[in-house]
């Protein structure tokens, strides 16, 4: 499922592909798939003839902001979305569930004048497109999360702390994976109230970015040293132990009794 490091790909792809390329059409066959009131018809009225000027992230969300003040199209990839531009995807293909590309599959897109295209292709069809998204509803970007800001959020809530790292309006972009593989290298029990980390904020802070700048490296949020020992029955790989599954702030959750307090 794409995380924040398979989001950020996608940006970087668009970034390097779609800007500068005048939109000859658009495709929206899919009403579902347009949200917040976006229609078929103003999405073409909207971008139709506009250039794509920059690709930002918030987050998990996807913004493109489009030449001369033009509106910004927002990209939800939800469980299973990639975005293909001339057919080319970012990532690792061999992590989706499947790399066929059956036209039902592309939900939305555009046709540049150059011919080439950028389509949305989600065969689970949980990700969504709209204009203009209000990006205050987000938190702050889990890249950008200061130590002082994880301290504010965590400090007044007796939620477990996964329960406020996974809470997009708080910090946006940590999903299941990377929670875990966070609070694994930071030995905190997930389960554990968040208003009783006090000094572990700083640990916990250092290891939500070492997770991020490591399996981003590494080619995304499947590639964490915990990630292998995600099933019943396994060994925590740092000390041996059984691994605890349980579920924790509402998805299933894999910790170690033993290093992680
Ligand atoms: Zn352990």
């Amino acid at each position: 499922m794409p995380e924040i490091l398979e989001v950020e790909m996608a940006r970087a792809l668009i970034e390097e592909r779609a800007l500068g390329r005048p939109v000859a059409s658009v495709y929206a066959p899919d009403a579902w798939f347009l949200k917040r009131g976006l229609t078929a018809a103003a999405a073409r009225r909207a971008l139709r003839g506009r250039t794509f000027v920059a690709a930002r992230r918030r987050g998990k969300l996807l913004l493109v902001d489009t030449d001369d003040d033009g509106p910004t199209l927002g990209l939800h990839l939800g469980m299973s979305g990639r975005v293909l531009i001339d057919d080319h995807a970012a990532g690792d293909p061999l992590l989706y569930a499947s790399n066929r590309d059956a036209p039902e599959w592309r939900r939305f897109g555009v046709r540049f004048a150059d011919g080439g295209s950028m389509y949305l292709r989600d065969p689970r069809r949980l990700g969504a497109v709209e204009l203009d998204p209000d990006e205050g509803r987000l938190g702050v970007d889990a890249f950008a999360v200061t130590r002082a800001q994880l301290r504010d959020m965590l400090r007044p809530s007796r939620a477990p702390v996964k329960a406020v790292l996974m809470d997009q309006a708080r910090i946006a972009g940590l999903g299941n994976l990377l929670t875990d593989e966070a609070l694994w290298r930071a030995g905190i029990d997930p389960a554990r109230a968040a208003n009783t980390l006090d000094d572990d904020v700083a640990r916990l802070h250092r290891a939500i970015l070492t997770t991020l700048r490591v399996l981003g490296r590494r080619g995304g949020s499947h590639t964490g040293d915990h990630m292998p020992s995600r099933f019943a029955g396994a060994h925590c790989p740092r000390d041996g132990a059984p691994l605890e599954r349980r579920t924790v702030a509402g998805r299933t959750t894999f910790s170690c009794p033993v290093h992680q307090r």
